[in-house]
């Protein structure tokens, strides 16, 4: 059974970050989302309300489950198990980061896991979750780049 991994702060979550999550649930026999928790960050919504929102969108996913952890990924990553951590490549910008990450994160990971990359695809290559929070927060329509069911929140 291969264990998965896809983190974020998912501060909304977009309609990138469920791409990503619908693709890698078809890949791997358990995905795993973990809300990275980071107090020294200011966040739009609090861990519980993302944990909610989360699993109010992905409840019709059999094989994905939603958790949160703090402190380094390696040692999340260790303790559970995962065999695979999941990221999403949007452009170079991402590239660069998320190489010099994998890099790192692969001396520290358990050794037989490794990260893998899902390009974005280009219907949602432009959203990101801080584009979310600042065209809502001056009141513009962020319709079609959250799921139905965090546009309603946020409107709220
Ligand atoms: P954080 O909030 O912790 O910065 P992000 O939400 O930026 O985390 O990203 C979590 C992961 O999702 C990263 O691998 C990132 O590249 C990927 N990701 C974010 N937005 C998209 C998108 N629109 N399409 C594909 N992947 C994305």
């Amino acid at each position: 059974m291969t264990k998965a991994l896809y983190s974020g702060s998912f501060d909304p979550l977009t309609m990138g970050h469920l791409d990503i999550i619908r693709r890698a649930a078809k890949l791997y026999d358990e995905l795993t989302i973990g809300i990275i928790v980071n107090p020294s960050k200011k966040a739009m919504f609090t861990l519980e309300e993302r944990e909610e929102m989360l699993k109010e969108v992905l409840k019709d996913y059999d094989n994905v489950k939603v958790d949160h952890f703090s402190g380094l990924l390696a040692d999340y990553v260790n303790r559970s198990g995962f065999d695979v951590v999941v990221r999403g490549l949007r452009n170079t910008t991402d590239f660069d980061y998320e190489m010099q990450m994998a890099q790192v994160n692969d001396r520290l990971f358990n050794d037989f896991t490794e990260t893998v990359f899902l390009m974005a695809d280009p219907r949602y290559s432009f959203i990101s979750s801080s584009v979310v929070r600042e065209v809502s927060s001056l009141g513009g329509n962020i319709e079609g780049l959250v799921p139905e069911e965090i546009l309603k929140r946020m409107v709220k």
